[in-house]
């Protein structure tokens, strides 16, 4: 049986770390960062997320504030609300909660968040610099992964690294900060074949799926690294991760349950992100 990853532990570590370099930037430059999270309709879901992340904030001394939109404002309203936010001194991060009601394109609204507020990195500046190997913000859940690996000393360097998954928030930029670490990365998505041979190759496998218990025990090799981020809900209200945690455990070395693995880390590396705005914002 391998070692279990505790995103949980880490990602507390990490967040009293970023609480005491807050209050240290707040007694030398009198600046509190600070984190706007827009919400447009009501997805019990997303409300839960800005809850969770709110409370983060709160615990490590990050003021936060949250604007809640009907479902049927307009994408005009949403872009007004961004440009306030945008020019707001008190703010350094914007968050803007997805899923978006459909009437509001996505594009469009990530792309008015200031590129120096967008602590998700998601606006196409940001994609360029992480991609150029020079990130302003690193996207969350993928720095969360680096931040695992490097905290239980599992090297990357040379290790041939299997993403399976090539979304934007996740397979993508993963990948991205792996090859830039100097592993040899392949990208597998829903139509490589023959997927198990490619995922056998893997030292370190990342799931970014979003579908359960995929990854089984055939389709790794002895010793492999894997990080679960996949978050599914079964019928019966369990969580669950893109890896059949039972049998490929027995084969790893390390793992990462679901929950308690990756998800702790994305709002981690949320308010490490918010942060890292503010003190961006003292060299302006
Ligand atoms: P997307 O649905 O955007 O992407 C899924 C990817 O998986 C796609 O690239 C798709 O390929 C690929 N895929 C689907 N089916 C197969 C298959 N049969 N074989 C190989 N590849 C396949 O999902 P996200 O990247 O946004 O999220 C992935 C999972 O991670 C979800 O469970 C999500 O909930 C979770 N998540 C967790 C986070 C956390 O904080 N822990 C944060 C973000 C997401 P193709 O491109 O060809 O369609």
């Amino acid at each position: 049986m391998g070692e279990i990853i505790d995103g949980k532990k880490v990602a507390k570590k990490t967040r009293e770390e970023i609480a005491r370099d807050v209050a240290k930037l707040k007694e030398e430059t009198g600046i509190v960062p600070g984190l706007a999270a827009v919400l447009v309709g009501d997805n019990p879901a997303s409300q839960i997320y800005v809850r969770n992340k709110r409370k983060a904030c709160a615990e490590a001394g990050i003021y936060s504030e949250e604007h809640n939109l009907s479902k049927n404002a307009s994408e005009s309203e949403l872009l007004e609300l961004v440009k306030n936010l945008n020019n707001d001194d008190n703010i350094h991060g914007i968050l803007i909660q997805l899923p978006l009601p459909e009437h509001i394109n996505e594009t469009t609204v990530l792309t008015r968040v200031s590129p120096l507020k967008d602590v998700d990195g998601f606006h196409p500046h940001n994609v360029g610099l992480m991609v150029a190997g020079n990130p302003r913000f690193p996207p969350c859940t993928p720095n969360g992964i680096i931040r695992l690996l490097d905290v239980y000393d599992i090297p990357i360097e040379g290790k041939r690294a299997v993403v399976v998954g090539r979304s934007n928030i996740v397979g993508k930029p993963v990948s991205m900060l792996l090859l830039h670490r100097h592993a040899t990365v392949t990208i597998c998505h829903s139509r490589t074949k023959p997927l198990k041979e490619v995922t056998k190759t893997a030292d370190i496998l990342v799931a970014a799926i979003g579908r359960p218990r995929f990854i089984t025990a055939d389709m790794v090799t002895e010793g492999v690294v894997v990080i679960d981020v996949g978050i599914n809900h079964l019928p019966d209200g369990k969580l669950t991760g893109d890896v059949d945690f039972e049998g490929v455990s027995e084969k790893a070395s390390y793992i990462t349950p679901v929950p308690g693995g990756v998800g702790p880390m994305t709002i981690a590396m949320l308010l490490w992100n918010t942060l890292r705005s503010a003190k961006l914002s003292t060299l302006a």
